[in-house]
């Protein structure tokens, strides 16, 4: 066992859907599954010092554990021993946190060449498009053609050819129904399962990363914590993907929460399931009945649940499956909190809870079709829209988003609109937000700075916590686009491990190279 000086840290094939249950009512036929026509008859840590472990540090970094984020004034503070942790493993890569982002890093380090681990908290990879009950898949396209490739096609071209996802095409935002590509999350899980198999990924569930150790030798060290206790890994490249930033913070990058004039962020929703619904009666009731539900409602003394709307049914609202009798939804909403603090993260899945058995009461009520539906899960993952968004070499903002703008070291391409539900409860929304912004044909590129936390070195950072305002975000946080960064993070890792360099030094040509060979569209 190697001794560590523990620094004070802040803290498918076979599988097959029953064809019967594809929609029935189904117009188009693609790749052998049918698209459904489901809009028919409507519309949609620790001690109290932080010490930044120099080796990932380049200059003066701005000291922001997650503790003291979260402090309150006068907390009591322990200093915690240090003590030996096992050393678990000596790579080339870690990436923490397996979501859209992580797994696609981990699947692009390992296929070129990096011994690498991916680590997360679930007990499955896939992050919000598994855990997280979130099923519809972002555009990857830019309305006239596809933009995406590699890694993020490949795994949505396998989900399809397991017929477990509706295939994707170019169109307007407004044809909801397809611009979204609805998919099973629990196929995902068998796909995801076994491509990073094949990479030759070592993969550790139930594994959180709490922390950063200086560089021992070459390889810089990861804390984590495990059913089997507190360990180690040691890499030359860590990769956070996990959401929020939690590694890079760890590791004294700076960030930003929220909008600029309140620091608020957008709401939370607890995504859940339910099945056995006759979808197709219960559309039709509200698309003729609503102002009789209106009253028939207010006759009873009840009321409509705030996101409960005419089209709540529909795709306009995010409610998308590939089956008819399995209605995913995401309409619930939780506002007012900072998705990186353990007491608000604890307050929002307790009140959406309370807003979701609120509604499958009201569905049951209400709405023939629901007569034998039930609620067949609520999403282990708390659906967070953004928490802290890493500072990085570039920022990403709303120009670059809506003009397209293109940059000499991109990595990867986005064309989603500005997808911002209401901060404040009732709000108007600002004009920039909606489906009509987005000039179609045109997409921006995702520069590789955005993946480089300022000051900090030998990490990356992918997926929604990337470098970006808060209205930039909005757009590039879908799961395609987090996939996107996640390819070009693992492969920039293999190579920075490979040529022991830290990922800000990398030839960006030869990286780019790279990931067009992997099928990026750069
Ligand atoms: C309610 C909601 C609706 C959305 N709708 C859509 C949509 O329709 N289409 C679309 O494409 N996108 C949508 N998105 C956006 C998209 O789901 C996320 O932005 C995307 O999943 C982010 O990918 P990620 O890999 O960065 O993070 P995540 O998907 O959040 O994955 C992060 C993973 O890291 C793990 N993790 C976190 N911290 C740690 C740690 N310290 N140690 C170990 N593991 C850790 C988590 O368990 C998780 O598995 C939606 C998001 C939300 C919240």
């Amino acid at each position: 066992m190697k001794k560590i000086e523990l620094l004070k840290m802040p803290h498918i094939d076979g599988y097959q859907l029953n064809r019967n249950s594809m929609f029935k009512n189904s117009k188009k036929l693609i790749h052998g599954i049918t698209r459904r026509g489901f809009l028919k008859n409507v519309l949609s840590a620790t001690a109290g010092l932080t010490v930044i472990p120099t080796s990932l540090v380049n200059s003066t970094p701005r000291s922001t554990s997650n503790h003291e984020v979260n402090k309150k004034p006068n907390t009591k503070m322990l200093i915690e021993p240090s003590k030996e942790i096992p050393v678990y493993d000596e790579v080339d890569v870690v990436v923490c946190g397996g979501g859209p982002a992580g797994v696609a890093a981990a699947i692009s380090a390992a296929r070129n060449g990096a011994k690498t681990i991916l680590l997360e908290y679930e007990y499955c990879l896939g992050g919000m498009s598994t855990s997280g009950l979130m099923n519809h898949m972002g555009p990857m396209h830019d309305q006239q053609k596809i933009i995406l490739g590699g890694i993020p096609w490949e795994i949505f071209q396998r989900l399809v050819s397991m017929n477990a996802a509706i295939q994707a095409i170019p169109c307007p935002p407004t044809d909801n129904e397809n611009y979204w590509t609805a998919f099973d999350p629990e196929a995902m899980k068998f796909v995801l399962d076994n491509m990073v198999e094949e990479a030759g990924v070592k993969v550790l569930f139930h594994s959180y990363c709490v922390g950063i150790l200086p560089k021992n030798k070459k390889r810089n060290g990861l804390i984590i914590e495990t059913k089997s206790g507190r360990m180690a890994i040691l890499a030359k490249v860590i990769i956070d993907s996990t959401g929020d930033g939690d590694i890079a913070v760890a590791a004294g990058a700076s960030f930003k929460i929220g909008r600029e004039e309140d620091g608020l962020t957008q709401p939370f929703s607890l995504l859940y399931q339910v099945v056995n619904t006759d979808t197709d009666k219960a559309i039709k009731f509200i698309s003729q009945n609503w102002e009789k539900l209106k009253q028939d409602a207010a006759v009873n003394g009840e009321k409509i649940p705030s996101h409960i709307g005419q089209s709540f049914l529909s795709p306009d609202y995010g409610t998308f499956s590939i089956r008819e009798e399995q209605l995913f939804f995401n309409i619930n909403h939780v506002s007012g909190l900072n998705g990186t603090k353990v007491e608000d993260l604890s307050q929002a899945v307790i009140d959406a809870r309370k807003q979701i058995l609120q509604s499958l009461r009201f569905y049951k009520k209400f709405i023939p079709g629901f007569e034998k539906s039930f609620l067949a899960a609520t999403a282990p993952l708390l659906g967070v829209r953004e928490s802290r968004r890493i500072t990085g070499d570039y920022t990403l903002n709303i120009e670059d988003v809506l003009k397209g703008n293109k940059f000499g070291d991109a990595i990867s391409r986005y064309a989603c609109f500005i997808d911002i539900h209401p901060v404040i409860p009732g709000e108007k929304q600002k004009t920039f937000v909606g489906i009509g912004k987005m000039t179609p044909g045109v997409s921006y590129d995702i520069p590789f700075r955005c993946l480089l936390p300022a000051n900090v070195d030998n990490l990356l950072i992918a997926g929604r916590c990337f470098s970006s305002t808060h209205e930039a975000q909005a757009s590039a946080r879908m799961m395609p686009s987090c996939m996107a960064m996640g390819q070009a993070a693992g492969t920039a890792a293999a190579l920075a491990a490979s040529q022991n360099l830290s990922p800000r030094n990398l030839n960006i040509k030869t990286l780019q190279d790279i990931l067009r060979k992997d099928g990026a569209m750069i």
